[in-house]
């Protein structure tokens, strides 16, 4: 059925572990994962290392034929050229980088990040053959100001309309107040907004691609905490940040059960 979507469960390392270190993580979570994989259901596994690690992380993939998939934190709006410090999406597409997230808080408060940017991200990516992983949430503030969905459903609007039509994408709903806050949002608060963009997708990119669609929650997701987002009809997966630098724990988040 069109509502059938493979969980994906993928990890931010954000700006943790050199490339030596990296690979010491894939190899233990691939061992791990091997050992636990067939009793459970065939969730997607991703790894967003920095850029520095990709390579190595790539290598390793490669030669083992692990089943993980590799993600970019970020990736420049420009194609190529005088843009110093930025990554092109062709560099990463070329490191078989599947995924490219755009818009994390972290970038879109730490380093100004406007929709418009967040949305030639999100172009660039999938233009090079990757899949922008979208991030939206609302902070404190606009929760308290705006209600939970309202952020996120115009900042997912404004990155759309940067996509082509047919575009894949994968939305990763983050309440900012839950990021790194050990304070997650509860799996009703996250099914609401999930929902609601779910609700817009149909409008804005049709039911069917809608239905297609996986919306992730992230913002201190723990092994404690996962099942209950699993549980939820429109949350389709998880972004985590630190407990996914932790082996064992990011593997029992892996495990989650429905
Ligand atoms: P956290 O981070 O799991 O550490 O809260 C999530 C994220 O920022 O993607």
């Amino acid at each position: 059925p069109l509502t059938e979507r493979t969980p994906l469960i993928a990890g931010n390392w954000k700006m943790n572990l050199d490339h030596l270190q990296a690979i010491a993580l894939v190899q233990k979570l691939a061992w791990g994962l091997a050992d636990v994989r067939h009793d459970f259901s065939a969730a997607e596994v991703a790894v967003f290392p920095p850029f520095t690690d990709l390579r190595s992380v790539q290598t390793l993939l490669a030669a083992d034929k692990l089943s993980l998939t590799l993600g970019a934190q970020d990736v420049s709006p420009h194609e190529s050229g005088a843009y110093t410090g930025d990554i092109s999406a062709a560099m990463l597409a070329k490191l078989d980088v599947t995924y490219a997230l755009v818009g994390h808080s972290e970038r879109r408060h730490g380093h100004g990040e406007s929709d418009e940017t967040v949305g030639r991200k999100a172009r660039a990516a999938q233009a090079a053959g990757m899949v922008p992983m979208i991030c939206v949430g609302e902070t404190a503030e606009d929760l308290e100001q705006h209600g939970a969905a309202a952020i996120p459903v115009a900042q997912l609007t404004a990155a759309l309309a940067h996509l082509p039509e047919g575009a894949e994408f994968v939305v990763a709903y983050e309440p900012v107040w839950a990021i790194g806050s050990g304070q997650a949002a509860t799996p009703e608060q996250a099914q609401e907004v999930a929902r609601a963009l779910r609700e817009h997708l149909r409008d804005l990119v049709g039911d069917e691609r809608a239905a297609r669609t996986r919306i992730l929650y992230g913002g201190s997701v723990a092994s404690q905490n996962i099942a209950g987002f699993m549980r939820q009809p429109d949350v389709d997966g998880a972004l985590v940040g630190g407990a996914s630098l932790k082996v064992d724990e990011f593997t029992r988040i892996i495990q989650f059960q429905k």
